[in-house]
């Protein structure tokens, strides 16, 4: 029987997990070293898609994002709906032959994604410069959302499920299982070490070892810019960044005046890439977005958009984060050894699939099956291997 768990890490896996025990009457104790949130998950851009071609990741982000849904439909949450376009540029026939086998396979899969031809994107989307489009596709089953905000009201909903959220409290894991906190050793009857890019460090103090490495991504926003409302979430595949329109609330740029001459909801681009594919001390590294990211991230925008379209110029904030990549570019969920489980490993996709995988990890520390593919013990933990970010079509 599994009457107690310790998770460790308040990001969106470990809070979606705590709220799923917590809602099967586990005894649940969250502990989070900062903030909920305080990691990855407040630094991600938000971004949600079913666009996966494996049989598995298109299961998990179908799951993901009708909890996502719901989870909007009954709480304060925001989820955005806006179709996720990827495409690559002529010149670029690799990422663009990818584009072409994927989506077929992305459609036997059930999802609702399409190719476009550079014609059809034009007239779909006139903001967009299209005459250099070689191929794109479109999922219409995406959105955005903030995920400090889901992260938040989950771990509300864990709180009243009866689990208890101890921020601000570092700790660490040993395999009886057992969590040290600054106070005590406690022993639970199952430990999930949902901790992000502090993960490997983490199970490594209880003799673990796994092949997680943590790579640095990089964000902004740019200043209002009225292409905001009439593009959709982007990835230029042959550019390599992606972008999504953040709403004027949401970005802080305050709300419309009535009768004002600015347009109505026009908000910033959030623009994402900056990737430096290495491993990252999780303890050690820039916070603040390189110069050479902003200007490369303002300039790709203006080679995107249009001729004719108002371009933003100035940026309203950057930042960097951590993203965590493992040798098979699948995640790690499951359990490393008797009682002490992992869920980790996202390569810059854990928000989408965390409202999915968090319950699924949960589920298997209650002793039901979990997912084969993402079991933890498919490697032996030495692993060399290279970087590869997440969204990289090939
Ligand atoms: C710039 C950027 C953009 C991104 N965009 C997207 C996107 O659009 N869509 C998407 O799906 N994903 C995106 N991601 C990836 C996403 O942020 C992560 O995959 C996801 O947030 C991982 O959630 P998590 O709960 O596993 O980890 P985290 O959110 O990192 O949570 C782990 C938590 O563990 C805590 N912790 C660590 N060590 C300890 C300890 N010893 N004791 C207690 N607590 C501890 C940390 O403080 C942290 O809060 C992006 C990431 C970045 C950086």
């Amino acid at each position: 029987m599994t009457d107690s768990v310790a998770v460790v890490g308040g990001g969106a896996v470990g809070v979606t997990a705590a709220r799923a025990l917590a809602a099967r009457d586990v005894d649940v104790t969250l502990f989070e070293r900062g903030e909920i949130a305080a990691g990855s998950t407040g630094r991600a851009a938000g971004l949600c898609y079913d666009a996966f071609a494996g049989q598995t990741d298109a299961a998990v982000a179908a799951r993901a994002m009708d909890r996502l849904r719901e989870l909007a439909a009954e709480t304060r949450f925001s989820f955005v709906e806006c179709p996720y376009v990827w495409l690559a540029r002529e010149g670029d026939e690799t990422r663009a032959a990818a584009i072409r086998e994927q989506v077929p396979r992305m459609r036997e899969r059930g999802r609702d994604v399409e190719l476009l031809d550079p014609a059809t994107l034009a007239a779909e989307y006139p903001a967009l410069k299209t005459d250099d489009v070689a191929v794109a596709a479109v999922a219409r089953d995406a959105g955005c959302a903030d995920p400090a905000e889901y992260a938040a009201v989950v771990a509300e909903r864990a709180r009243k499920a009866g689990a208890s959220v101890q921020t601000e409290t570092e700790v660490g894991v040993t395999a009886d299982p057992a969590v040290e906190t600054p106070d005590a050793t406690v022993a639970f009857d199952a430990v999930l070490v949902a901790a992000g890019a502090h993960t490997r460090k983490l199970l490594a103090g209880a003799g673990v070892t796994v092949p997680v490495k943590a790579y640095r991504v990089q964000a902004l926003v740019t200043e209002q810019t009225p292409a905001s409302e009439c593009v959709p979430t982007l990835y230029d595949a042959t550019e390599q960044f992606y972008w999504r329109p953040v709403e004027q609330d949401e970005t802080g740029f305050g709300t419309r005046t009535p009768g004002s001459s600015q347009r109505p909801g026009a908000g910033g681009l959030l623009v994402g890439d900056g990737v430096e594919k290495r491993d990252f001390d999780p303890d050690d590294w820039e916070r603040a977005a390189d110069a050479t990211f902003r200007t490369s991230a303002v300039e790709r925008v203006d080679a995107a958009l249009a001729p004719g379209v108002a371009r933003p110029v100035e940026v309203e904030r950057s930042w960097a984060g951590l993203c965590t990549a493992t040798p098979d570019r699948d995640p790690l969920v499951g359990e490393v050894e008797p009682g002490l489980f992992v869920a980790t490993g996202w390569h810059g996709h854990g928000f989408m699939r965390a409202p999915a995988l968090g319950r699924t990890i949960a589920e298997q520390i209650l002793g039901e099956r979990g997912i084969d593919k993402f079991e933890p013990t498919r490697f032996d933990g030495d692993e060399q291997f290279p970087v590869v970010e997440g969204m990289t079509v090939e």
